[in-house]
């Protein structure tokens, strides 16, 4: 054979050998053997394994494998088997599974910022780590403090790594607290020394503060009033706390006495009075009579909260009670007797109307110098006044003038007895303004009793 023929054959041969290789049909998988794969706990194996029989010339039809069961709960590395069987056929092919914890840890911390104050070097966090696998593995947490954040790295058996930061924050917004020793108010008598009763300043960062704190303010002691006295604090944040410290300068109390006495009631007007007499917890006086006896009821209200019931005539009318001496007490037993059914007591305090000194009475000359006589025999005192409100007179005041009217008359008097008429709105009205004078200025109120001092008037008739 010349050489010629030997090149054809060998080359046809390679073509038959090789056109065998290529289209021989084969089972094929779609991993190759000995494949090594990673799975996390309880995942399921990859099924994506796929085998096919036939060629990549020709074509692969797919066909069914049996895969091994493997218990990927835990970890470990399994060898799994694939087997493919078509037509007789049959491949078989191994792969390695590891099962591997793939679950970082967790880390759990107190907070998720921490706030300290600017000034502040050391403080404390709690914090936990937990791992599926490992559990509590807070020990191995690695803790890095920078200025602005605390770092925590958790590093698992299985190199799953947990990082958390923590950032740092420098702020203080609160404000400081400062505590007046013996109180927030404090009562002084005039022309006594003010001594400051100390105070202290504390701050959630800067600690005891107090020498930072700057008063101001001024009492003067020779005035009675009320004075403020402030306190001031900033901490180094620029928090800045106020409070005051009220001063009241009272002048000392007086032997003086103030009777308040209220003629001509009971009216509508004499619930508004007795509620002002029970706020100030001052007695007073009722000269009573019987014109308004809708209104009665206040007599009694009025004598159990401590006031005096005085009687004052039963129908003020000047022309009958006035009209002589039978007449005058015909009237006052009635008044009397009304008292007496109102509050239990007979009264024994008496006030001509007009006062002793009236000269409407001059009807009957001489009468008031004889019912003077004759009602103090019958165990009565009678009361006049030395100082008078002017609500009686025609003119309706405003309640501040009733009021001023009664305190330009204030003085160095042993005692004032002081007419007012709970008939006159505005009247009633000053009464508030009257006593909180009166007790600023050192005067003691007091209801009018058979032992009282009685201010009579020079009689005139
Ligand atoms: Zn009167």
């Amino acid at each position: 054979m010349n050489k010629k023929y030997i090149f054809i054959i060998t080359i046809a041969l390679i073509i038959i050998i090789l056109s065998f290789l290529i289209l021989k049909k084969n089972i094929i998988f779609s991993i190759p053997n000995n494949y090594h794969a990673y799975i996390g706990l309880n995942e399921e194996i990859n099924t994506e394994v796929t085998a096919c029989y036939g060629n990549k010339i020709l074509g692969c039809k797919n066909i069914k494998i049996d895969v091994d069961t493997i218990d990927t709960s835990k970890i470990g590395t399994y060898v799994v088997k694939y087997t493919a069987q078509y037509k007789g056929h049959k491949k078989q092919i191994t792969s390695k599974i590891s099962v591997i914890d793939k679950d970082k840890p967790v880390i759990t911390t107190e907070n998720e910022e921490i706030k300290i104050c600017p000034n502040q070097t050391e403080y404390d966090m709690k914090y936990t780590a937990y791992d599926n696998i490992g559990g509590d593995i807070t020990p191995k947490i690695i803790k890095k403090t920078f200025d602005d954040k605390i770092a925590l790295l958790a590093l698992d058996t299985s190199y799953n790594v947990t990082l958390k930061t923590i950032p740092i924050k420098k702020e203080d917004k609160e404000q400081p607290t400062i505590t007046l020793k013996n109180g927030n108010s404090i009562a002084i008598p005039v022309n006594t020394t003010y001594n400051e009763p100390g105070y202290e300043a504390l701050d959630n960062c800067d600690g005891n503060i107090t020498d930072k704190v700057t008063i101001t303010g001024n009492v003067d002691t020779s005035k009675p009033g009320n004075y403020e006295i402030t306190y001031t604090v900033t901490d180094t944040s620029s928090n800045q706390t106020t409070v005051t410290r009220n001063i009241n300068v009272y002048k000392m109390a007086t032997n003086q006495v103030i009777y308040l006495t209220f003629d001509d009631g009971p009216s509508k007007y004499t619930s508004e009075l007795l509620d002002i007499l029970a706020k100030y917890n001052v007695k007073a006086t009722f000269f009573v009579t019987g014109r308004n006896p809708s209104y009665n009821y206040n007599i009694t209200r009025a004598y159990q909260e401590g006031h005096s019931i005085g009687l004052h005539t039963n129908t003020h009318n000047y022309s009958t009670i006035y009209s002589s001496i039978g007449a005058y007490f015909n009237d006052l037993n009635t008044i009397s007797e009304t008292v007496k059914n109102l509050t239990g007591e007979y009264s024994k305090l008496i006030r001509f109307p007009g006062g002793s000194s009236n000269t409407v009475s001059k009807i009957t000359p001489g009468i008031m110098t004889s019912l003077s006589q004759l009602v103090t025999e019958k165990g009565y005192k009678y009361f006049d006044w030395n100082i008078s409100s002017g609500d009686a007179e025609g003119k309706v005041l405003s309640s501040d003038n009733y009021a001023q009217n009664v305190i330009k008359s204030l003085g160095t008097n042993p005692y004032y007895v002081v007419l007012q008429h709970d008939t006159n709105a505005n009247s009633v009205k000053a009464v508030s303004k009257i006593i909180e004078y009166g007790q600023a200025h050192g005067y003691r109120f007091e209801a009018l009793n058979t032992n009282s001092p009685t201010t009579h008037h020079k009689i005139s008739n």
